[in-house]
């Protein structure tokens, strides 16, 4: 199972190899005890308590679950950040797995158990093995899927304390061959705002639409109409989509309403866009409802930002892998993704890079946020390495 691995580094491979059951049984462990966002409690414990068993420092004090793990060596004051995200999701896990999640409408269908594992091996080798110069800050993040830890880390002074050169993050891509990395500079997700509209019309019968005013008539131009802002109001090569994903209204068919809601979410990488975007589904909105005699509430709050790689930050990623790696299991070429992830709020406040690792073929269930969805535990070995390799690589070569 060397097929990625270029023949240098073997000692350092046959150290992870030699540990890697040890490791699939830790992710397995995980993936049979998920926790959802916020409620990390188990997890974190038993992070804690693996990271303590190395004789790794550990700290809890910024948030109610999470911890960070420092190691340091020589003497220089150079600091390297990589983060792990830890929660699970409300989905009802469908797979036979002899590991399968033993919560009931909970599971670790985005691989976060896989990430935390990953950081986990390379921790251990880190702080028992490798030899640098300078501090690995090791950041278990509760809360990526639900409502953004790491601004919430951020916030509680994780950077203030421990501040870094530089910090680093992983997700795994079903899509890409399993041990593939996909390190590319620039956007890699998406930012997200939710759109909440009211339209407030006159209920009225059904049979004399007249005497009132139609909100289920003005909502149905509303929705068509917002589509004409990404291709009306912006250049082709301006990323945005807007989806309204709900819709309700009504209580009978002889009726007319009163009010009509519509939810929905609009996504982008430049606030610029962003910025146009909201004004334009105001306006766009607003004015309908006029035109029909009816009234909007519209409400557009920003959730997270986008996920924007740095350009020597990727270059030094990039660099790092070709030591440890064959070039067909390296790709820049990853197109940005218009989903969603919290570490954008960690590269906005430092420098860093994001990347994938790939989890293997697209498939009915190799999907992330999917219920028959899993980790593949070879990603541990390929993952904890590259980890490791990374860490080293930025210590040794990245200048002030
Ligand atoms: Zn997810
Ligand atoms: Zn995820």
């Amino acid at each position: 199972m060397t097929l990625h691995f270029l023949d240098e580094n073997q000692e350092k491979i046959q150290w992870f190899k030699k540990h890697e059951n040890d490791f699939i049984k830790m992710r397995q462990f995980f993936h049979e005890n998920p926790e959802l966002s916020k409620k990390e409690f188990a997890t974190t414990d038993k992070i804690n308590k693996l990271l303590e068993s190395w004789g790794i420092k550990t700290d809890r004090s910024f948030l109610e679950t999470g911890v960070v793990g420092l190691i340091k060596k020589g003497t220089s004051s150079k600091r390297i950040g990589l983060r792990a995200d830890i929660d699970a999701l409300p989905i009802d896990e469908n797979t036979d797995l002899t590991y399968k999640s033993k919560k009931a409408g909970i599971m670790h269908a985005c691989g976060h158990d896989g990430h935390l594992a990953m950081l986990l091996f390379a921790a251990k080798y880190l702080q028992e093995e490798a030899d640098f110069d300078g501090e690995i800050l090791l950041i278990f993040q509760p809360n990526e899927e639900d409502s953004a830890g790491a601004r919430d880390l951020i916030e509680a002074g994780l950077f203030k304390k421990y501040p870094v050169d530089a910090v680093y993050a992983a997700h795994n891509f079903p899509g890409a061959d399993v041990g593939t990395l996909l390190i590319c500079d620039g956007p890699q997700m998406a930012g997200t705002v939710s759109i909440e509209i009211d339209i407030h019309g006159v209920g009225c019968h059904a049979a004399h639409p007249y005497k009132g005013v139609d909100p289920i008539v003005t909502a149905a131009q509303v929705i068509v109409a917002l589509q004409s802002i990404p291709t009306r109001n912006m250049a082709a090569t301006d990323s945005v989509i807007i989806t309204i994903g709900t819709i309700h209204g009504g209580t009978a068919h002889n009726v007319i309403p009163e009010t009509v809601k519509l939810t929905g979410t609009l996504r982008y990488f430049d606030p610029k866009i962003r910025e146009l975007t909201k004004k334009r589904i105001h306006e766009i909105t607003e004015g309908i409802c006029t035109a029909f005699g009816a009234r909007a509430d519209v409400r557009l709050q920003d959730g997270y930002i986008a996920t924007v790689n740095h350009t020597k930050e990727t270059e030094i990623a990039l660099k790092a892998a070709q030591t440890l790696f064959k070039a067909e299991a390296i790709s820049t070429e990853k197109a940005p993704s218009m989903g969603a992830e919290d570490f954008g709020f960690m590269l906005a406040d430092q420098k860093g890079s994001y990347f994938y690792i790939g989890n293997g073929p697209d498939s009915s269930t190799n999907k992330l946020h999917n219920a028959g969805f899993d980790f593949d535990d070879r990603n541990l070995l390929y993952g904890g390495v590259y980890w490791s390799v990374l860490a080293q690589y930025y210590l040794d070569n990245a200048q002030d």
